[in-house]
This record gives C-alpha cells, structure tokens and sequence, in this order.
C-alpha cells in the first residue's frame, strides 16, 4: 500500500504519542526511530464515509468505517453494497460504488423504491442487469422494492413493459448524472 503525505504525517504524531515526545523530536531523531515500530502503524483501512484511514486490529473484519463513522445501519448496509461490488467483479464489471454514494441515493429516493417510489427500499437493483453488462455503479444502482424487483428481474430497460415507462424515464435520467 502507498501512503500519502497525510498518512505518514498522522504515523508520526502517533508515533509521538505513543513515546510520548514530540513531533519535532521524532523527526529530529530520525535515525533512532525504531523502524518495526513504524511499520505497526499500518492504517490498512480507508473508511468509506470520511475517507480517512484507519487502523483495524483485525485483518479479516469486514468492517468499512473508522471508530468515528461506524453505526450499525451503515455497516449493515455497507455489507450489502460490498456483496453486489463482488457481483459485479466476478462478471469482470466496473465496481466501484462506495457505502457513501448508496446512501446518497437512498436519501435521494428518500429510502423508497425508485420505480413505484411507495415501496419500501428492499435491495439494490441494476438498472442495467449485471447479466446485461451493468455494473455495480452510483450510475446503475438504485433502490428498489420486492415487487418492483420481481417485475424487473434480469430484463433490459428498453425491453421492460410491466413497469411504466415514465418511471423508468426518471430513473434513467437520475442515474444518467453519474455515468
Ligand atoms: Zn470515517
Ligand atoms: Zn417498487
């Protein structure tokens, strides 16, 4: 992993910290730094809401979010969104919509179905079908309900008849602002 400046920066106040002197003593004393001390300060995490990076004590968690960010609703979310990023790099698909931007188009549709918007938000649904090429993309995902999702299933917009074409228009038009 390549760190940037900010991130070597935030190593070395810690760094301080932990040997309790300051800063410009450590850097000052650069060739005493135990180096074995500095390479446990990995922040091997970038959280997903702050894009901050974070260290977690456990490699195998499935955690997305530093101590600060961390709730039990986004992490649950994030689970479902990192499910379908794998979905779609399995198919070899552009993958690349973070916990954040989903939550940005859940509070976009205001938590509710994108085609009916009276259902409740019941799962991620690809506009464009992953089996079609569609990716796990802020510009191919929006939320939808169980009986919408059922209606769309893996069909094509352009071939969809059994939801109203003005919805599907300003789906379209939302997710156009991202691709
Ligand atoms: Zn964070
Ligand atoms: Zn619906």
């Amino acid at each position: 992993m390549l760190y940037s400046f900010s991130q070597i920066c935030s190593a070395l106040v810690d760094l301080a910290k932990t040997k309790n002197v300051d800063v410009s003593t450590l850097l000052n004393d650069l060739e005493q730094v135990n180096w074995d001390d500095l390479k446990k300060l990995n922040f091997d995490r970038v959280c997903s809401w702050c894009n901050k990076p974070y260290r977690t004590g456990n490699r195998y968690s499935r955690d997305h979010f530093c101590p600060q960010c961390w709730t039990p609703e986004r992490h649950k979310i994030s689970l479902y969104v990192y499910l379908q990023v794998r979905r779609a790099e399995r198919y070899q698909l552009p993958a690349t919509l973070t916990p954040k931007e989903w939550f940005a188009t859940l509070k976009y549709f205001g938590w509710k179905c994108a085609y009916c918007q009276v259902g409740p938000y019941d799962c991620i649904e690809h506009f464009v079908p992953i089996k079609q090429g569609g990716g796990t993309t802020r510009g191919n995902c929006v939320p939808a309900c169980t009986s919408c999702d059922k209606k769309k299933r893996s069909t094509h917009p352009d071939l969809i008849k059994s939801i109203p074409q003005e919805d599907l228009k300003r789906v379209r038009k939302y997710l156009k602002r991202f691709s």
